[in-house]
């Protein structure tokens, strides 16, 4: 039976992705003609546990996505705890009953992607004062097994959740088909957010994010590139 790594190794290694990473991030964005500081990192802590999660905190990393808020109430009111200035992103689909959960825990909700939720976090962020920015999630591709709302709704769902929620609109976010050219859906992201005044564009993920960087991405969600390939993917 293999022996468990010793955690100076994990860290060794998760804090060497991490360099590449950044680093990468930086190319990027000087051939793109960008500041580096332009571009924020989240990383994706999805599915690892705290162990895999400390040496990435340990190493400087604050940004950190989760998909799922079970999980994410699991793990992270421990971390948070010992690294209060790490910032939680949501970027997995959400449930309104799952909104009141949300709002608590997240300090940033990338996923609204329809008007009931957009209603319902913007109740619980006045009920509890806590303003948290959101983006909206915008299906680029049309599929149907995906979250977020659909390229043609989108301008109509931006408006309510600035006029008749009064969110915070950060941005918006997409994850483009696995089987096409990342770049479409990037650019049409830009395309629609350019068209209503908005600054903030999560796209590019361990894959692509250098492409969305040249597509003018503000924020890169990236999981497996700095915590290693996740169990069953
Ligand atoms: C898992 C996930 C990522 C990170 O994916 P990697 O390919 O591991 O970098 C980014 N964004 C979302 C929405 C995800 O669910």
């Amino acid at each position: 039976m293999a022996r468990p790594r010793p955690q100076s190794q994990v860290a060794t290694e998760v804090a060497a992705n991490l360099a590449e990473v950044t680093a990468r991030i930086a190319a990027a964005a000087q051939r793109a003609g960008r500041a580096a500081d332009e571009i924020g990192l989240i990383a994706v802590s999805k599915t690892f546990g705290p162990e895999r999660i400390r040496p990435v905190l340990e190493a400087g990393q604050r940004f950190f996505g989760e998909n799922r808020v079970p999980e994410a109430e699991k793990k992270w009111p421990g971390l948070k705890a010992d690294y209060p200035d790490a910032a939680l992103h949501l970027i997995g689909p959400l449930q309104t009953n799952k909104a009141r959960a949300a709002v608590e825990l997240f300090d940033v909700i990338e996923t609204v992607d329809r008007a009931k939720l957009a209603r319902v976090l913007a109740q619980e962020m006045a009920r509890t004062d806590k303003r948290v920015p959101c983006y909206v999630q915008v299906n680029t591709g049309a599929e149907p097994q995906k979250g977020g709302v659909l390229p043609e709704e989108a301008d109509a769902l931006i408006a309510a959740c600035r006029d008749e929620f009064g969110l915070s609109l950060a941005g918006l976010m997409c994850i483009p088909p696995l089987d096409e050219e990342a770049a479409l859906h990037f650019a049409l992201l830009g395309e629609i957010a350019r068209r209503n005044g908005l600054k903030g564009l999560s796209m590019g993920m361990s894959g692509d994010y250098e492409t969305a960087i040249e597509f003018g991405a503000t924020v890169v969600r990236v999981g497996s590139a700095i915590f290693g390939p996740r169990a069953g993917a």
